[in-house]
């Protein structure tokens, strides 16, 4: 039930382990790099600027892919932000 894909944010590796529990939030340990981060840090915030940039180049006619290897960003970050952006703001 709890086993849902964690993404290490420190080097985008999934190959996270649970790490226990501090302050009754779970924490995980990445395997690849050895980072340690609750759930609470995964949503890494982007500056605005990435997310501009993003979106151009999207109209420009790149492809997500493209996107994703040129701003080391993950694909379903990018087209949730190009959504986004097309819902008006
Ligand atoms: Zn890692």
């Amino acid at each position: 039930m709890e086993e849902k894909k964690v993404i290490c944010p420190n080097c985008g590796s999934s190959k996270c382990i649970k790490n226990g529990r501090v302050n009754n939030k779970q924490t995980y340990l990445c395997k690849s790099c050895y980072s340690r981060f609750s759930l609470d840090r995964i949503r890494k915030r982007y500056p605005n600027e990435i997310k501009k940039t993003a979106v151009k180049l999207y109209k420009d006619g790149y492809t997500l892919t493209e996107i994703s290897k040129k701003l080391d960003i993950k694909i379903q970050t990018i087209h949730y932000w190009i959504k986004n952006s097309r819902n008006g703001r």
